[in-house]
């Protein structure tokens, strides 16, 4: 393995307020670094203090978003040893994104390697309190220097961290969620699977809209037929429809959350039917219809669980399980958060710890 270098900060920041983190507004001392050269590789990685970049108007991820990220979370449990939630899914997964958009691809291995190393070094900024964590952002962009459209020769790898509390204002309580008719995120073969800024960039309008009548986040339909549906802004979605667990079977439009993964492993252990299948908005509304649409809820890393209380989708209005956090939904967010913080048993062997 490469050596990874260490250069510590001189001065430390004064840390925010830990009982009361926004979402991704704070960074720690150290961030992680590494170059991609042609005919070299990845090479110089390092720990570094977290600093500005310095990049030329030309270079090319301003111009044609050749770049791909990836969210995970650090915990520290009770007797403060460090926990990474599936930390290697993250990495295979931007392996992924990396194929999709012809980024070279990392070593998994080396990148769980460095990201242990850089969360130590910042141990101190893993906030403790009840739904907080240590968010951790590694991307990687394309950096020639070259106003022209082809692969890039030269990229960046880096991961910065930054302590937050609740993804969404809301917290565990239930988000109002707008069906998008107009908009779609993604379609089969282009980028849906895969995590990478252009599908965002693609989803800001719709979320705008959404937000403009009071919802939190959009669902996006299947960009074809706008009827299947696909998943909401930044979560995998789960419905539970007279007693049977359906959610979206990846397509190559969805994006394969680690969460949703999670989700499916844990229900399915604990004695539940879960069906990964194609699930139209019209069989959701029928089922609502008939009383028989349970529980829906979203799944990410940022959220963890988010529970849909209402759903918008045309004229209609679907409140589900009267507006509250249903059983299912809170059997998975107890079970992914206690993993996660040391609270319950990790049985699956999902959690990496730093030492
Ligand atoms: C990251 C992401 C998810 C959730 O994936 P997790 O691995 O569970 O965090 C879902 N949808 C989109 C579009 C995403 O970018």
């Amino acid at each position: 393995m490469m050596e990874i270098k260490v250069e510590l900060a001189k001065e430390l920041k004064e840390k925010p307020d830990m009982s009361n983190l926004p979402f991704g507004v704070y960074y720690t001392d150290h961030m992680f670094e590494m170059d991609y050269t042609a005919g070299i590789g990845w090479h110089d990685p390092r720990i570094v203090p977290y600093h500005k970049i310095e990049m030329e108007p030309a270079s090319m991820i301003f111009h044609y978003g050749q770049s791909t990220f990836e969210g995970l979370k650090a915990y520290k449990d009770a007797e403060g040893h460090i926990r990474l939630f599936r930390p290697e899914q993250n990495f295979t997964r931007l392996n992924l994104s990396n194929d999709r958009l012809v980024i070279p691809n990392l070593d998994v291995d080396f990148c769980v390697e460095a990201l242990k190393k850089l969360v130590e070094i910042e141990k101190d900024w893993i906030p403790t309190g009840e739904g907080t964590s240590l968010y951790v952002r590694p991307f990687c962009m394309a950096t020639d220097v070259h106003v022209g459209v082809h692969p890039a020769r030269t990229y960046k790898f880096m991961i910065i961290l930054s302590p937050v509390g609740s993804y969404y204002k809301e917290g565990i309580n239930p988000v109002k969620i707008y069906v998008e008719d107009e908009y779609c995120r993604a379609v089969k073969g282009g980028m849906g699977f895969a995590k990478t800024a252009g599908n965002y960039a693609a989803s800001l309008i719709a979320q705008e809209k959404a937000e403009k009548l009071g919802y939190t986040q959009v669902l996006w339909l299947d960009g074809v037929e706008k009827k299947y549906i696909e998943e909401v802004g930044t979560m995998n979605i789960f419905f539970v429809i007279d007693g049977e667990i359906i959610t979206p079977a990846l397509n190559g439009s969805i994006l394969g959350g680690i969460t949703r993964k999670s989700a499916i492993e844990l229900l399915k252990d604990n004695g539940y039917t879960v069906t990964e299948r194609k699930i139209s908005i019209q069989e959701v509304y029928e089922a609502y219809e008939s009383g028989k649409l349970n529980e829906i809820f979203g799944t990410g890393t940022a959220a963890v669980i988010s529970p849909v209380g209402e759903l918008i989708w045309e004229d209609k209005h679907m409140v589900v399980n009267g507006g509250e956090i249903g059983p299912v939904s809170h059997l998975v967010y107890d079970t992914i958060t206690g993993i996660q913080s040391g609270k319950v048993e990790d049985k699956y062997n999902w959690v990496t710890n730093v030492r």
